[in-house]
């Protein structure tokens, strides 16, 4: 969706409140490309795991339940957040210690114009995926931009983003994909309705 990627994240387990909810993230091939896709790690550090993850299936398994295991921990928090209930603490615990694994593995380096924090690039780690994820919902939890979380106002999809709007009164994940639908399903109730004599 192009919004922060731990938004993101939490989409991968589709239509989560519905009785059939799509598991996205069926294989580790599937969490590299979501890496890929979301730019939060290289093509070539993307490859390099891709093939790690075919030599050490187990390792890759467990880096797997690990993804999802944070994701769901991003997932309670946020949805409580946009829900304004409480914050799940055991979520948050889990959160924190994924926050933490991650910073073991950021370091300072020289940018163009100040210091910049990156994530070990030449890193074999299959858990490299997790880090920026981690980091990306702790930044996100701790800024300001926090109170523009929003859950898709579709009942069927409820995805995550952040509205980035002017005024702040985005409802749809995607206007294309569930405004449009809400639109279109509003034009035939009412013209249906006009339509009873
Ligand atoms: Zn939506």
């Amino acid at each position: 969706m192009g919004g922060p990627a731990c938004l993101d994240f939490v989409n991968t387990l589709d239509d989560r409140f519905s009785a059939e909810s799509k598991e996205l993230l069926q294989h580790y091939v599937d969490l590299a490309r979501f890496a890929e896709d979301t730019r939060i790690l290289s093509d070539l550090q993307v490859d390099r795991l891709m093939t790690r993850s075919m030599q050490r299936p187990e390792e890759a398994k467990r880096a797997l339940a690990s993804a999802i295991q944070l994701r769901e921990a991003i997932s309670e928090i946020f949805y409580a957040l946009v829900r304004r209930k409480p914050v799940p603490a055991a979520s948050l615990v889990i959160l924190n210690q994924h926050v933490q694994e991650a910073a073991q593995h950021l370091a300072l380096a020289a940018g163009r114009r100040h210091f910049e924090w990156k994530f070990e690039s030449d890193s074999y780690d299959l858990f490299a995926p997790l880090w920026p994820i981690a980091r990306d919902a702790a930044e996100l939890l701790a800024s300001e931009r926090v109170e523009y979380v929003r859950a898709c106002a579709s009942k069927t999809c409820e995805w995550l983003f952040l509205d980035e709007s002017k005024n702040h009164r985005r409802r749809w994940c995607d206007m294309t994909k569930c405004g449009n639908r809400a639109k279109v399903r509003r034009f035939y109730t009412r013209n249906k309705k006009t339509a009873v004599p």
